[in-house]
């Protein structure tokens, strides 16, 4: 799990905010406008895409794990149903239309820095032109016997299952 800074003044009001026991636990809250502050989970979603036995990878233009290949994955916005995202993030850094067919996996933990949850969809192309862009320095299909350099211990696990069970072993 990440530390995270703590939070010490309210996000409505700015006046410092005061430990006070609710819920549970001791929680940051606004003697000023009530306001209790949750320690909410950060959500992604990443989107597994194949056709005909090969998968579609992102190659990192950022950090961290710059230069490595992972799934097309970003972060889900405040009220974005997580399928959405994955939609979303997959035209913005590959140029392809996909439609989710199935949910695949969710992670807690640190597979992936920056969330605590990520959610992988399966999904399929039905349009677009392949054209990396956004955070993706290259975007590109790759069968299970020509792997490159993966990103992530979720990336790992994902597609080395997938990789596995079509070389049948
Ligand atoms: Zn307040």
């Amino acid at each position: 799990m990440s530390q995270r800074p703590p939070v010490n003044f309210c996000l409505r009001c700015g006046t410092r905010l005061e430990l006070r026991f609710w819920f549970g636990q001791e929680r940051p809250c606004c003697p000023v406008c009530g306001y209790i502050h949750f320690d909410d989970p950060k959500v992604a979603a990443a989107v597994f895409i194949t056709a005909e036995s090969r998968v579609l990878l992102i190659q990192r233009g950022v950090d961290p794990e710059r230069g490595k290949w992972a799934l097309p994955a970003g972060y889900v916005d405040g009220d974005e149903d997580p399928c959405q995202t994955a939609v979303r993030e997959a035209l913005e850094e590959t140029g392809l239309q996909v439609r989710v067919t199935g949910l695949l996996d969710v992670f807690h933990g640190t597979h992936r820095p920056g969330a605590s949850i990520l959610i992988v969809y399966a999904a399929e192309v039905i349009g677009g032109e392949l054209a990396p862009a956004d955070d993706a320095e290259a975007a590109a299909w790759f069968g299970p016997d020509a792997l490159p350099e993966l990103a992530f211990e979720s990336t790992h696990r994902v597609v080395g299952d997938w990789a596995r069970s079509l070389r049948g072993n």
